[in-house]
């Protein structure tokens, strides 16, 4: 069973992940964006951290409907609300229990996708952050690992599609030939989950 420290694990190493690959977040958002990703997710995701310490919110729900809120109020870009909402509904949907399974995080995690969906617009094959998330929801029945590793060829995925939603779209077909920042990320925070659970 996976308690509210786990989660808070989750969220310590995403924050981890975030830092050490703030650049080449923010690289990849260069030539398809406006090269910030990687230092909106940095401001973010310090700002969870630290709300967490603070608080230490006692429910695996309570931890990421937080996490989740912080990213809401300290991301300005696109990516801030897409991932306020992912965390903030799958918290949501874990309610108010001390511990919860792991298939009940995938099925959380799911509805937490679906909001990101119903946010954004973006379907699979839009070139966006749903292409990492998507895969790496549906291998959670399988492992962590299983997760990990659909998330990071989900991402990979990305390079030859054209985008079709965000700032990439606004290039047409020469959004084509790079991978997506946010697909990407999405990418560590499965690997975060998978080391908070190894
Ligand atoms: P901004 O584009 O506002 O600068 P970021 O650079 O932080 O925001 O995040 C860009 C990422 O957000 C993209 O790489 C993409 O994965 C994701 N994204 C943008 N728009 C959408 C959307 N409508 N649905 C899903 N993901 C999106
Ligand atoms: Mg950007
Ligand atoms: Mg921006």
């Amino acid at each position: 069973m996976l308690d509210a420290d786990f989660f808070r694990r989750w969220m310590t190493a995403a924050t981890a992940l975030v830092d050490r690959e703030a650049e080449r977040l923010t690289a990849l958002d260069s030539p398809i964006g406006d090269a910030d990703h990687g230092s909106n997710l940095q401001r973010g995701f310090t700002a969870v951290a630290a709300t967490l310490e603070k608080e230490a919110p006692g429910t695996p729900g309570a931890v990421l409907t937080l996490a989740g809120r912080q990213l809401i109020s300290t991301v300005g870009g696109a990516s801030g609300p897409l991932y306020g909402t992912l965390l903030r509904r799958t918290g949501k949907a874990l309610g108010d229990a001390a511990e919860v399974s792991a298939e009940q995080l995938a099925e959380a995690l799911r509805t937490g996708v679906d909001a990101v969906r119903a946010l954004g617009g973006a379907q699979p094959g839009d070139k966006t952050m749903v292409d990492a998330l998507v895969p790496a929801v549906d291998a959670l029945a399988e492992s962590f690992a299983a997760a990990r590793t659909a998330a990071d060829e989900g991402a990979r995925a990305t390079t030859p599609l054209q985008a079709r939603k965000g700032r990439a779209s606004y290039l047409g077909e020469r959004s084509i030939g790079h991978q997506d920042p946010g697909a990407t990320s999405a990418a560590l925070l499965f690997a975060a989950l998978e080391e908070a659970a190894g």
